[in-house]
């Protein structure tokens, strides 16, 4: 997920990853670290808590020369962020550092079976059972780096990109790399002529220095050497021809994925943010939910009388849809309060209540204060959060981390569907415990979940046209959103979005509440976005569209991709593909998201900084 560098050649080493390090920043990490090997033969490994200048200052004084060595910036998924877990990390024997970036699902497995045959681990991370299960390979079947590692990536169930260094060979890097991105850099030391690679989780450590780049495929390892040599072979080790691309892109495109901004990288990011969020918590094979924050607590879930969820913002939209689902799925009462009300309020909370706590960045200052106030009334608490070892999961007793990424535009996206998603697994998980959903429904919604993010990557790819569209709405003042049932809080996140970076008024109101009041508004100068699927009141809807018609207003309608009634009554139509109608919202956002993207862009705004607005509220 996060940052990693690499290089060996004849420069010295650490200011090169060092710069690299400071140019994956973009990506937000927790910690940082960086591995050499000195002319003398010896392996250091230097970490840090905190930022890459952290890092730097950590590092005064101590032996940093090489010309060979492995940086990596962490964003944690496994143990809290701090100096032990942050990378690269030693094998036992001190022979070996690794870093990593992804997730090694079954690595707990891994450990016990490694403990048992005598392996001892300092740190939580599941990086460590990584570099370790390398050297057990390399020891019990008495070979070198490269094939301990073909072994060991065989055994590893999960995403990574990785690279090692190896004490005893200090003149290659052994590099690999499954779901997570790995570049090579090829180069020519600028002195000697002599060749150079540098190795980057993407492009930007790199560029700098060489636009000659190989782009490493899933389940291959590479070893380069200071010699020049570069072998490719995959887990099978069949070799594979080293394709060489020119990097066209410059700095400022690279770090934003080739989008011109975070927010619009983090929206085509969806589906695959979300596969990781469900990835070793759906079994596909057995269509069940796996989510140990409630197995480890299932007494409590089982017999609680009331869950309250408190969020802000964004959080709040989501929570909304959660209380939906969790109430139909598990029968259990959900209260979804403002943090920011709640804490100042006297609530009534019960030992028998669970008060969930969603925020992305685990940081949100009102969110955590009304877990503690609920922690005072003895309540269990759970967190469902983006950023690991932040306050809030370090509050709860129990939860569930989003692992989505880190998000860096202001503007929530994926975090938005991260936190749906969850909230639908552990509605799930709780269902899947007190019984309350047929087996049949059960294993029906648990497949169609996992089918969610190939659903969206649909809708982001049928939807492309949008940014000419949003031209239209530059001009506008105001927006109505319209959503009913599950889609009354996509409404309500929808005209959020387009508050917070085009600047433009507008409001979500569950549709049927047009009505009584907001009617009034309507006439030829006003767009209103109606969510209207085929499923539960799409009827009704289409009566509330007709209301709107009738007064002037412009229609914009979210439809599912074969609905002509709708199409036909709209000015402009967005498609969605079919999906249950509990898990409408996780597509029917994506336009929404798009649309506010666009017209922001229209009217010239700061999408990634808007105005006003920070990235995580930590302040009342
Ligand atoms: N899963 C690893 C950890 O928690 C790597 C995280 C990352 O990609 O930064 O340490």
């Amino acid at each position: 997920m996060c940052g990693i560098v690499g290089y060996i050649g004849d420069q010295e080493a650490y200011p090169i990853l060092i710069k690299g390090l400071h140019r994956l920043e973009y990506r937000g990490y927790d910690s940082a670290g960086i591995s050499l090997i000195n002319n003398k033969g010896e392996l250091n490994v230097y970490k840090a808590k905190g930022k890459v200048s952290a890092l730097e200052k950590s590092v005064e004084g101590k032996d940093i020369s090489g010309t060979i060595g492995i940086a990596h910036t962490r964003w944690a998924t496994h143990g809290e962020p701090n100096t032990t877990n942050a990378h690269p990390h030693f094998s036992q024997s001190k022979n070996l550092s690794l870093v990593h970036n992804g997730i090694i699902e079954n690595y707990k497995p891994l450990r016990t079976e490694l403990e048992k045959n005598g392996m001892t681990f300092c740190s939580e991370t599941d990086t460590e059972v990584l570099v370790q299960l390398v050297e057990f390979m390399m020891v019990s079947h008495k070979c070198d780096l490269y094939n301990a590692v073909q072994l060991a990536l065989k055994n590893v169930v999960g995403a990574y990109a990785i690279a090692i260094l190896e004490k005893s060979h200090p003149d290659q890097i052994v590099c690999a790399r499954k779901g997570s991105p790995l570049i090579i850099g090829v180069g020519k030391d600028k002195t000697s002529g002599r060749p150079e690679f540098y190795i980057g989780s993407d492009a930007t450590p790199i560029i700098e220095y060489t636009n000659q780049v190989i782009y490493l495929n899933d389940e291959e390892i590479a070893i380069m050497n200071r010699a020049g040599l570069l072998d490719i072979t995959n887990l099978s080790n069949v070799k594979q021809t080293p394709q060489l691309v020119t990097l066209q892109m410059n700095l400022d495109q690279l770090e934003k994925g080739g989008y011109p901004h975070f927010m619009l990288k983090e929206i085509w990011e969806q589906p695959d943010a979300l596969r990781t969020c469900i990835r070793g918590r759906i079994d596909k094979a057995e269509k069940d939910v796996l989510l140990s924050g409630i197995i480890d607590h299932r007494d409590k879930f089982i017999n609680c009388r009331r869950i309250i969820i408190c969020a802000c913002g964004t959080s709040w939209h989501s929570a909304l849809i959660g209380k939906y689902f969790i109430e139909e799925a598990c029968q259990i009462p959900v209260e979804v309060e403002y943090a920011s009300e709640f804490r100042y309020r006297n609530p009534v909370i019960h030992p028998d209540d669970i008060v969930i706590a969603v925020s992305q960045s685990g940081e949100t200052a009102d969110t955590l204060a009304a877990i503690q106030l609920a922690k005072e009334k003895g309540a269990f608490l759970y967190g469902i959060c983006n950023v690991i070892g932040s306050s809030i999961p370090r509050a709860t007793h129990s939860g569930t981390y989003l692992h989505v990424g880190p998000e860096i535009g202001v503007a929530s996206t994926k975090a938005f569907t991260g936190q749906v998603i969850t909230l639908c697994l552990l509605g799930l998980a709780i269902a899947k415990e007190k019984k309350t959903l047929s087996n049949e429904m059960f294993h029906m919604l648990v497949d169609e979940l996992q089918q969610i993010p190939d659903k969206i990557q649909w809708t982001l790819e049928n939807n492309k046209n949008i940014d000419q569209f949003a031209q239209m709405f530059t001009y506008c003042k105001n927006f109505i959103y319209l959503g009913r049932g599950y889609n009354y809080p996509v409404a309500l996140e929808g005209a959020l979005k387009l508050k917070e970076i085009s600047y433009i008024h507008a409001e979500g109101y569950p549709a049927a509440e047009m009505k009584h009041g907001p009617i009034a508004l309507i006439d030829e100068e006003m767009p209103v976005v109606v969510i209207a699927p085929k499923h539960g009141m799409y009827e009704k809807v289409v009566s509330n569209i007709q209301e709107i018609k009738s007064r002037k207003g412009k229609i914009i309608s979210v439809i599912t991709e074969d609905d002509t009634v709708v199409k036909n009554m709209s000015d402009y139509s967005f498609v969605i593909p079919d999906t249950r109608d509990c898990f409408v919202p996780l597509l029917a956002v994506i336009p929404l998201q798009l649309l506010s993207y666009y017209v922001a862009i229209a009217k010239g705004r700061n999408v990634d900084q808007p105005r006003n607005l920070a990235k995580s509220v930590t302040v009342e």
